[in-house]
């Protein structure tokens, strides 16, 4: 593994193989009988002794997030650390409310855990992606198979740790590190799992689909945005460049709710790149060991690839440069650092509004009406997320209710941990986060004619 800061080596994992993940799904599904059968109360208390655990390694999750994804410190703590612990805290207080059966007239229903379910994750939220799959598995009572991503292993690592000390049941929780190609692939199409839950690209996400279909194994896919900030023409233009810019640079961009398209009335278009142009270069980035530092490199060589050719595809697309442009900034040469980059003049049909980045790159596209505005918005094949600025309760509306996206933030509000999260079109399948995340691991049964 290499420190994306570095570029040198920070770690070695195993490279699992198809009799690793055989015999973890053995495992899994030898643990299935007894964790299914566990009281709500038994799982409440589990997920609670988790949450204690985890924040005992609060400075080992930190560092290790740090050195293996670059995010800055500052940013591991305050994001990848507490989202993590706050999956395990918030399934525990669903759990509280959640009613496992109901009686509809002469039926009793019931929801039973699904059975043994492959997670596979991504690299951009290494505890945030594995946390809310595992809480909402081990909430509902399914054993798992974890495969993590290959660029960060190491957070998952420590979360085994975490379930061993908090005393997770022999067989409820099985990592196997590998690649995508090999134990990805065996998690999708093994006839002994019952559900897929995977988050990352789409095109990995349509393959695990094909694989799951022969077995008709059902699943979850949380998959990549192109997510549209709408800006309304009564906002203060100096407010919604810093909502614009901080929603584009977060963990480096790569966010799949990232939001990469701002739509500005163009009466403003103006107002607003010159509001951009204050603020972008006074924010710091660089050293993720740096505390001031708000983001940190790319996770990887070819995520650094990927994004430089993004930026020379709005070139030669003709979008305008505002600020950023190929290439490494000045003093950051080693690591995968990439220059925080605007482009205006973009147009929707661009490769740069079409295609996910994953990369601090803003694409300013302006429009006339609010009618347009949210025809551009919904003019992409995804649907995960959509952003509003401004002051008109009711244009908010509008624009918050028209986007066709799984998850709306209005003037920045705080995430919801209770509220689902996933998306619409292309973006997925499922939800994720408090109940919501709970019922993807369960199936309904309806029993009539029990004796009264
Ligand atoms: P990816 O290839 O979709 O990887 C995500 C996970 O799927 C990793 O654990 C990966 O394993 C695994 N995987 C790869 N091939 C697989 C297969 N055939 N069957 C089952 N699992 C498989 O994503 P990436 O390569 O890391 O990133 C590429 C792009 O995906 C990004 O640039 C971004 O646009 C998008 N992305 C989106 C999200 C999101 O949150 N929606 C997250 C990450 C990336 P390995 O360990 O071998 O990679
Ligand atoms: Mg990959």
């Amino acid at each position: 593994m290499i420190n994306p800061a570095t570029e040198e080596v920070m770690g070695r994992i195993s490279d699992g193989t198809i009799e690793d993940l055989n015999r973890a799904v053995a495992a899994a599904r030898a643990a299935f009988p007894s964790y299914s059968q566990t009281s709500k109360e038994e799982r409440i208390d589990l997920l609670n002794r988790i949450a204690d655990e985890y924040e005992k390694r609060k400075e080992d999750i930190i560092e290790v997030v740090t050195q293996e994804l670059g995010a800055p410190i500052t940013i591991s703590e305050k994001t990848h650390y507490y989202m993590g612990l706050a999956h395990f805290r918030q399934a525990a207080k669903e759990l509280e409310d959640f009613e496992f059966s109901e009686r509809r007239g002469g039926a009793l229903i019931r929801k039973e855990p699904i059975g043994v379910s492959g997670l596979i994750t991504p690299w951009n939220f290494p505890t945030n992606q594995t946390s809310t799959k595992l809480a909402s598995a081990f909430a509902a009572g399914c054993t798992v198979v974890l495969k993590p991503s290959e660029l960060t292993p190491f957070a998952a690592i420590i979360l085994a740790e975490i379930f061993d000390a908090a005393g997770v049941p022999k067989g409820v929780f099985n990592l196997v590190n590998g690649s995508g190609e090999v134990v990805g692939n065996g998690i999708s199409s093994h006839p002994d799992i019952d559900f897929v839950s995977f988050t990352g690209s789409g095109a990995v996400g349509q393959k695990i689909t094909e694989n799951a279909a022969k077995t008709i194994k059902k699943v979850a896919l949380e998959l990549g945005g192109k997510s549209p900030l709408v800006i309304l023409d009564d906002s203060d233009m100096m407010k919604a460049a810093q909502i614009a810019v901080s929603n584009v640079i977060f963990n480096t961009g790569q966010v799949c709710v990232a939001a990469s398209r701002t739509l500005v009335p163009k009466s403003k278009h103006d107002e607003f790149v010159e509001a951009v142009k204050a603020i972008l270069p006074n924010i710091p980035y660089g050293d993720p060991q740096e505390k001031s530092n708000i983001f940190g490199p790319l996770v990887s060589e070819r995520q650094y690839n990927r994004v430089q050719g993004y930026i020379q595809k709005g070139i030669e697309e003709g979008a305008t440069l505002v600020c950023g442009g190929p290439g490494k900034p000045e003093g950051l040469e080693k690591g995968y650092y990439v220059k925080p980059t605007v482009f205006t003049n973009v147009t929707n049909d661009m490769t740069i509004a079409q295609e996910e980045i994953f990369g601090p790159v803003m694409s300013i596209i302006t429009y006339e009406d609010l009618d347009e505005a949210i025809e551009i918005a919904n003019d992409t094949i995804y649907g995960l997320a959509g952003y509003v600025v401004g002051e008109d309760k009711e244009k908010i509306e509008k624009v918050a209710t028209s986007i066709r996206a799984g998850s709306i933030r209005v003037n920045n509000a705080p995430a919801e941990m209770s509220a689902p999260f996933g998306g619409f079109k292309q973006s997925g399948i499922g939800r994720e986060w408090g109940s919501y995340g709970i019922e993807e691991y369960l199936e309904v049964k309806s029993i009539v004619g029990i004796p009264s």
